[in-house]
């Protein structure tokens, strides 16, 4: 499929997990793929197997998030897609969270994405079309031990629905993509803070899910590539669970 011939796509957090398989999958379908990512050797490796770009970029970091925009317009002409990956968890109950928690993961998606949608706009309001895909969490409907993560990940589906109104006018659709348990460093980070296996964690999570098994960075790609896609262009503002069922 040659879905995103002749597009310029930006994934911040590209590096790895979700972003790595989305920056994987509009290169595979023909587009020129950019990855901002905090890892640098990381960032270049994925590049490299996809043939793409990498660019060092701290999303909390206005000026990163600017250049970066600008690294890709610059050597595609435009921006056609942009999709917002990066992320951390710093989990903690209420009680135990501290500030530095709390700023880190408020910072790293609410204003990276901010930075990131903000820098993109000024290209795709001029060109009169765009997409964005913005990454939230079934965590945005509440999740013990996440009162930062969880916040910052329904912020996120605020976002996108006025981002959506706002943007519409210039042909720019904004959605939202909030996956379930996905096989990632991140939740392997999770299995380690409970002190449980990896593949132990993940069964225990297959149980509660519908269709019995843990996502992967491939079924959110897949979705994030229809959004952006011919097939969803009156597609705007909706938040699309991926998750195996309707809940987490
Ligand atoms: P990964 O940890 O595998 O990848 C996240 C990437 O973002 C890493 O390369 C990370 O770099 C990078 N990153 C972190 N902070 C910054 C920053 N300040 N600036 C630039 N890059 C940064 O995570 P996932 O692929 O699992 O997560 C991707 C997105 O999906 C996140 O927004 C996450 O919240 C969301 N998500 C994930 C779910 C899951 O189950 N995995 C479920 C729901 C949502 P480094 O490794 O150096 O920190």
């Amino acid at each position: 499929m040659t879905r995103f011939q002749g597009k310029t796509v930006l994934v911040t957090g590209g590096a790895k997990g979700i972003g790595a398989a989305t920056a994987k999958r509009f290169a595979s379908e023909g587009a020129t793929v950019f990855i901002a990512d905090f890892d640098e050797t990381a960032a270049q490796e994925t590049a490299e197997a996809i043939g793409g770009h990498a660019v060092r970029c701290d999303v909390t970091d206005r000026e990163d998030v600017e250049a970066a925009v600008e690294a890709a317009v610059s050597h595609g002409g435009s921006l056609d897609v942009l999709v917002t990956c990066a992320g951390i968890i710093r989990d903690n109950m209420l009680f135990k969270m501290s500030d530095e928690d709390w700023d880190g993961v408020i910072d790293t998606h609410l204003k990276g994405t901010f930075f990131a949608a903000r820098a993109a706009q000024k290209h795709m309001v001029e060109q009169k079309s765009g997409k964005m895909v913005l990454i939230s969490s079934t965590s945005a409907l509440g999740n013990r031990g996440q009162v930062n993560y969880s916040t910052a990940k329904a912020g996120l589906q605020g976002l996108t629905k006025t981002l959506a109104i706002e943007l519409g006018p210039f042909n720019v659709n904004v959605n939202c993509v909030a996956p379930g348990f996905i096989a990632t460093a991140m939740t392997q980070q999770t299995a380690e803070r409970m002190g449980v296996s990896f593949e132990q964690f993940a069964a225990a999570v297959s149980e509660q899910v519908p269709l019995k098994r843990v996502g992967q960075p491939e079924d959110v790609a897949g979705t994030i590539a229809y959004l952006c896609s011919d097939d969803a262009s009156y597609v705007s503002g909706q938040v699309i669970y991926v998750a195996g069922g309707p809940r987490a």
